[in-house]
């Protein structure tokens, strides 16, 4: 069947031959031809489809297989949602330590792209709680398991390796035993982005998980408030097991409601309202974006394009520097900025390293993308590095400037991988793994 698919708060619409495969059997008979797998197709980047290539749906892979609580381990299919596993496991009381932002994505996306959640300083990316992969390899036309033992070399390329190496059809997942159902939640007040900095640097060890918020809608790294948000695992009498509910369809507004003027006074509204310290639910702290939707939707038709990328701690004094030039020539309209911290050896094309990740939400719109570019020299030249599953303008170049060896050796080995057999997305072609 042909399907028009985009990317999450995206406005192009692609054409696609797609397939919903409902067992391994059906896979096995897949005809010789290009594929990439999708999950649930919620990534800021063309990732999970192409016109070239049949974008193989594993959303008939929901199941959760075993779950053993003295291995601490849970067994699930590649379509689970993220969503589901929480509901899952918070009735057991258990949960992963690692979720990004957003429950409506599958475990498949999850390694494919190598996740990170609301501590990645203390957690890592999701590789560190994934124990074992089954893997369909298209070439050799049957399911390979990978651990960290067996087939190691697969299972590293594999983690964060964007869908190229073959079909995610199950995982061994690590689990935690959850402290309780409640999180504390503090704010604590940012007078502007260098004291953000200092801030994260003092709170990293004491909290389960923090980030810090700010207004840059005054384009003034030096005037621009904003919260540090840390949660805490806390008992509570009233505390109940919240379960998230089902999934509802996000609506694009035709309309852009986001000008500088609108910003301020949005800004100025969540910060008013997100001052106080208040004890939440656990899915509240994990997933903020399901309560924030109507952020997406303000968006309009052209929606979002989101930017995220680490400049390692030594460098982060010359970066605001010339972010601040920057800011005060292009002027551009940042909706959204976030700081967390980041620890870890970077491998591969996977978002981590030592250093500060700042992500900024623009509109999609010409000028914004003109910002990003530049940002990109600066990033470069910071020796930092941008994440591919968020930025939906980075290309070939980019990545190869930022990520070199890594990012030469990972292009080498996948070509090597799928001799004679084509995973594709638009995302690949972008970077030039075609
Ligand atoms: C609102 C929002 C918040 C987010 N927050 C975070 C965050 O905090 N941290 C973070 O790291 N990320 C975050 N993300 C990004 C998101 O976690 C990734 O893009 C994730 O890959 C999406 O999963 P998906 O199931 O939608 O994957 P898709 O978009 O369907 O696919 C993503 C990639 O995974 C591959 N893939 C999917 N399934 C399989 C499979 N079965 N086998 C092999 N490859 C497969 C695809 O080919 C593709 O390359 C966020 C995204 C959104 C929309």
């Amino acid at each position: 069947m042909f399907e028009s698919l985009k990317r999450f708060c995206g406005s192009r619409f692609i054409t696609c031959k797609s397939y919903y495969p409902k067992s391994t059997n059906d896979i096995l008979k897949l005809k010789k031809g290009k594929y990439i797998p999708r999950g649930e197709g919620n990534s800021y980047v063309e990732a999970s489809f192409s016109s070239e290539s049949t974008s193989l749906n594993m959303k008939n892979f929901n199941k959760i297989l075993s779950f053993n609580k003295s291995k601490l381990s849970v067994e699930v299919q590649s379509g689970v949602n993220l969503g589901d596993l929480y509901n899952f496991l918070l009735k057991e009381g258990y949960y992963i330590s690692i979720q990004p932002g957003y429950p409506y994505i599958s475990i498949g996306g999850c390694i494919a792209a190598n996740v990170h959640g609301k501590n990645p300083h203390k957690d890592g990316l999701f590789q560190n709680i994934v124990s074992e992969i089954k893997l369909f390899d298209l070439k050799k036309k049957k399911i390979i398991t990978l651990s960290r033992k067996k087939n190691s070399k697969l299972f590293y390329l594999t983690i964060g390796g964007i869908g190229l190496t073959g079909i995610i059809i199950s995982a061994k997942l690590l689990v935690k035993k959850l402290k309780s159902y409640s999180i504390e939640k503090k704010a604590l007040v940012v007078n502007n982005f260098h004291h953000g900095i200092k801030l994260i640097n003092s709170e990293k060890k004491k909290n389960d998980m923090f980030y810090v918020w700010i207004d840059l809608s005054g384009n003034n790294l030096n005037k621009s408030r904003g919260l540090l948000f840390t949660g805490n695992f806390i008992n509570d009498k009233k505390e109940k097991k919240d379960l998230l509910i089902s999934k509802k369809r996000l609506i694009n507004y035709k309309l852009n409601f986001y000008n500088f003027l609108s910003l301020k006074f949005i800004n100025k509204i969540f910060y008013i309202k997100e001052k106080s310290n208040k004890i939440i639910n656990l899915s509240s702290f994990l997933f903020p974006a399901i309560q924030n939707k109507i952020y997406f939707s303000l968006f309009g038709s052209n929606g979002l394009i989101e930017q995220q990328f680490i400049i390692p701690f030594k460098y982060i004094k010359y970066f605001s520097n010339k972010l601040q030039i920057l800011l005060k020539i292009e002027k551009p309209l940042i909706v959204l900025a976030t700081i967390k911290i980041f620890k870890g050896n970077q491998k591969y094309l996977s978002f981590s390293k030592d250093g500060y990740c700042i992500t900024f939400d623009y509109c999609n719109n010409q000028k914004s993308k003109e910002f990003i570019g530049k940002l990109y020299s600066l990033i470069s030249e910071c020796k930092g590095i941008s994440n591919i599953i968020k930025d939906d303008c980075i290309d070939e170049e980019i990545v190869s400037k930022q990520y070199k060896e890594k990012f030469k050796n990972f292009k080498k080995l996948i070509f090597k991988h799928n001799h004679q057999t084509s995973l594709n997305s638009n995302l690949s072609n972008k970077i030039g793994i075609t």
